[in-house]
């Protein structure tokens, strides 16, 4: 095995451009960004990262196993039929024809057949556009992470698996928060039906991981573990509280750590080692991390007031559980650190 830590991506991430998001009634410029992959990718290579490949599987099999088959029918359908489907009128040159909601359910269990009423049963807001071609690109960048596990699985101890578009925030049946597809609940779902009995999810974005958290709520064979920013502060908003333990089988394997705003690397630190310590006591087989650099202090989006060296600590410390591990990557918006973000993380993997 290699002593350096093999990185996957998808070319597919370069043609995913959503243009704008809609926060209060503003469109404003997304900031889930292409430059984002291609500062990941610059830094790596600028840092000595030769293993970078991408992925040449099929996640269908574990995307279909975590998401809603009428949800997945959903988003292949709409995003197919973006650039036909969407009325000229408006459109300037340049700009990137999408799909939102408009109106969202009011009734429990909606049942909608109208695409109009659609949108809003599956997108949770108005970050989350669908574009011509939305659909092929979300599969891949799961299938990224698929490829990310298979590694593991073949004796890889350490994998980056450089994800775009982001996954944690997609529930079973829902997108939103700039993600579509879960990418690391496809590939824990991949590490369980390749013969793990326990995979554990460490999910350090600042915000909090509902998506995940929703695929595995009701489940004892994947433990999910969060820190992020307080519910009362950032979005997703409605999850992530304390006393969300999980349900039925799931019961006390769900484990999440809200914070309050401008937390330093000191403090984060030490609620690290409480996350760690579950782990490890879950004695997974296999650790997939969900890993957000939106704690750092310079991001746009973010609340906390992480280092670019923390990242390296945090690193190293979650190599030292010894599991195989796989990095997911998820948010992080300040493009001109996250790069150096995900090096100092990886290298703190690789000290160890
Ligand atoms: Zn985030």
């Amino acid at each position: 095995m290699t002593q350096e830590i093999p990185v996957i991506y998808t070319e597919a991430s370069f043609s995913h451009r959503p243009q704008y998001e809609v926060f209060r009634g503003e469109k404003e410029p997304h900031a889930e960004t292409v430059e984002r992959v291609e500062n990941i990718l610059q830094a790596l290579r600028a840092s000595g990262f030769t293993h970078i490949n991408t992925t040449t599987i099929d996640g269908m099999p574990w995307i279909e196993q975590v998401h809603d088959a009428a949800y997945l029918d959903f988003l292949k359908q709409t995003s197919d039929n973006v650039d036909a489907s969407v009325a000229d009128k408006g459109v300037k040159p340049g700009d990137v024809k999408a799909i939102y909601p408009s109106v969202h359910p009011y009734v429990p269990n909606p049942r909608a057949t109208n695409p109009l009423a659609e949108r809003g049963k599956y997108m949770f807001d108005m970050y989350t556009p669908i574009m011509q071609g939305t659909y092929e690109v979300a599969v891949e960048s799961a299938a990224c992470a698929v490829a990310g596990a298979k590694l593991l699985k073949d004796g890889e101890k350490q994998v980056y698996a450089l994800t775009r578009p982001p996954g944690h925030h997609a529930e079973e049946a829902m997108m939103g928060g700039y993600c579509y597809i879960n990418n690391a609940a496809v590939a824990a779902q991949y590490l369980r039906s390749a013969g793990a009995d326990r995979v554990a999810i460490f999910d350090f974005d600042i915000h909090h991981g509902n998506g995940t958290q929703n695929i595995f709520y009701g489940r004892d064979d994947v433990f999910f573990a969060s820190i992020h920013a307080s519910p009362d502060i950032k979005f997703p908003f409605y999850t992530g509280y304390e006393d969300e333990h999980g349900e039925g089988d799931g019961a006390g394997f769900n484990y999440n750590i809200p914070l309050p705003e401008g937390i330093d690397d000191a403090t984060y630190d030490v609620h690290v080692a409480k996350v760690l310590k579950r782990i490890r006591d879950f004695h997974p087989n296999y650790l997939v991390v969900s890993a957000g650099f939106d704690t750092h202090a310079k991001d746009p989006i973010g609340a906390f007031r992480l280092t670019t060296d923390y990242f390296g600590k945090l690193g190293k410390d979650i190599a030292s559980l010894e599991f195989p591990t796989l990095t997911v990557q998820e948010g992080g918006y300040a493009t001109d650190v996250l790069g150096e973000n995900v090096v100092s993380y990886l290298k703190g993997f690789r000290e160890r």
